[in-house]
Order: C-alpha cells, then sequence, then structure tokens
C-alpha cells in the first residue's frame, strides 16, 4: 500500500533528514516509526503525503507513484492519506461536530454525505455523545480523537499519525494508540511516528528505527526498540 523506495530527502539548507530509505507497508499493517528527535520521523510521514518531495526515490501509495505527481493532483492524494497531528490542529470556534465536517467541506462534500459520515467517523472513536461541544470542552485526549475522527471521514487508505500521543499523559496515550490500531485492523494502513518507548514496547507491532535518517532496522514481530 506505501512503498518508499530508496527515498533520500535533502532539503535546501543542505541538511540530509533521510537517506536511502526503502520501507514498504502493506494495507492494514500497522507500523511505529521510532528514533531520536531528528532523525527523520515527521520527513518520513511528509513524503508520504507529499509534503515534501524526495530529493530521489520512489514513494508509491496505492498505485500511484506520488513522487512524480504533479501539484494540482496534490489535493487528490490528500483524500486517501489522513493525517493526525500531536498538536490536535482543531478549529476551536467550531464544535467537534463541525471540525470533522470541515474536512468534507473542503473537498466539498453535499450536506446529505456529512450528515451521514460525520456520525459514523464520531462514533469510531467513542465520541458521538461530544459532538455538540467545543474543542476546548473536551480533555486532550478527547481532542486527538476528534483528530482522528477527522482523518477518517473521507475514508482514507493510509492513516499517518506524527506523535499523536505526544501531548498526552501514558493512560490516554495508550487508548489513542488502541484506536489507531483498531483502525488497522479494519483495514486501514496505519503509520506512526513516535518516540513513546513505553507504547511501542508494550503493542508489539511492526517498528522501523531511524538513525539519523537511515532505517537501520525493520522488526516485523515489534516489540521493544532499543534507543540508538
Ligand atoms: P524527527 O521527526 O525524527 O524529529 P524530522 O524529520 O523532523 O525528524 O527532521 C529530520 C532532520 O531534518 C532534522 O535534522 C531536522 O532539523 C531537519 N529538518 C526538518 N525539516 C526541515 C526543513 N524544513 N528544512 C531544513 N531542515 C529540516
Amino acid at each position: 500500500m506505501v512503498y518508499l523506495n530508496g527515498v533520500t530527502v535533502i532539503y535546501p539548507n543542505g541538511t540530509r533528514a533521510l537517506h536511502d530509505v526503502t520501507l514498504h507497508v502493506e494495507r492494514g499493517e500497522f507500523v511505529s516509526i521510532v528514533g531520536a528527535s531528528g532523525s527523520g520521523k515527521s520527513t518520513l510521514l511528509q513524503v508520504i503525503y507529499r509534503e515534501v518531495k524526495p530529493t530521489s526515490g520512489q514513494v508509491i501509495v496505492g498505485s500511484q507513484d506520488v513522487t512524480a505527481l504533479r501539484s494540482s493532483l496534490i489535493p487528490y492524494l490528500r483524500r486517501r492519506v489522513g493525517v493526525v497531528f500531536q498538536d490536535f490542529r482543531l478549529l476551536p470556534d467550531r464544535t467537534v461536530w463541525e471540525n470533522v465536517g470541515f474536512a468534507l467541506d473542503v473537498l466539498g462534500a453535499s450536506k446529505r454525505e456529512k450528515y451521514r459520515k460525520v456520525p459514523v467517523a464520531l462514533e469510531l472513536v467513542g465520541l458521538a455523545h461530544k459532538s455538540d461541544c467545543y474543542p476546548h470542552e473536551v480533555s486532550a485526549g478527547e481532542q486527538q480523537r476528534v483528530c482522528i475522527a477527522r482523518a477518517l471521514v473521507n475514508g482514507p487508505q493510509v492513516l499517518l499519525a506524527d506523535e499523536p500521543t505526544g501531548n498526552l499523559d501514558p493512560d490516554t496515550s495508550w487508548e489513542i494508540v488502541q484506536i489507531l490500531t483498531e483502525i488497522a485492523d479494519r483495514g486501514t494502513t496505519v503509520i506512526m511516528a513516535t518516540h513513546d518507548k513505553a507504547i511501542v514496547d508494550r503493542l508489539r507491532r511492526r517498528v522501523a528505527s531511524l538513525l539519523h535518517g537511515t532505517l537501520v532496522r525493520d522488526d516485523r514481530a515489534g516489540g521493544g526498540y532499543d534507543e540508538p
């Protein structure tokens, strides 16, 4: 589903963020990308949703080569790839329901489609009962659930999560990661960048480790990872 083949990213200032990374992730797989701060985790996710274009190498999502994608086609890629961030990025003046609905508005969805899809997405993350709350009226963990619902509402094939538990306490972090694994088990490919060692140890799912931009380990059995 997501194939990185020999991907290198060198930023304009000369920083080499990824070096010759090859990583293949299949449909419904859940992969944690781990590594120290600055090791290239965010950049790896960013090449998948074409926030960053690789300097060399190839990125394929589904059957589409996103490396060669024309800028005008990037919005179509983003319909198939949902993204969740550490800092939530919710609209403060819109309700939980509206925040999720907004993701459909930007795609030009009809009102009818919104009324069909938003409740399903909120139900999936266990937040239907908070639909009318504003972001500041729900907990941090619930805000992250809203973000997951927003990323899922369009039925993406791939869900990317960049440090999704970075602002959450350990129990809430575990709940969020459980939701992400359930999403993977339903068939969406989930790739999560994290430096939360406790969670990765407990998950026992596939772990790919980056060290200074190089993929140094890809452990399909999952489990613990050694701090590089
Ligand atoms: P991580 O997510 O593991 O913290 P990043 O992918 O954010 O790592 O960063 C990898 C390296 O690339 C770091 O050295 C970082 O400083 C650098 N970097 C990230 N984004 C940019 C950018 N836009 N321009 C220049 N350097 C960047």
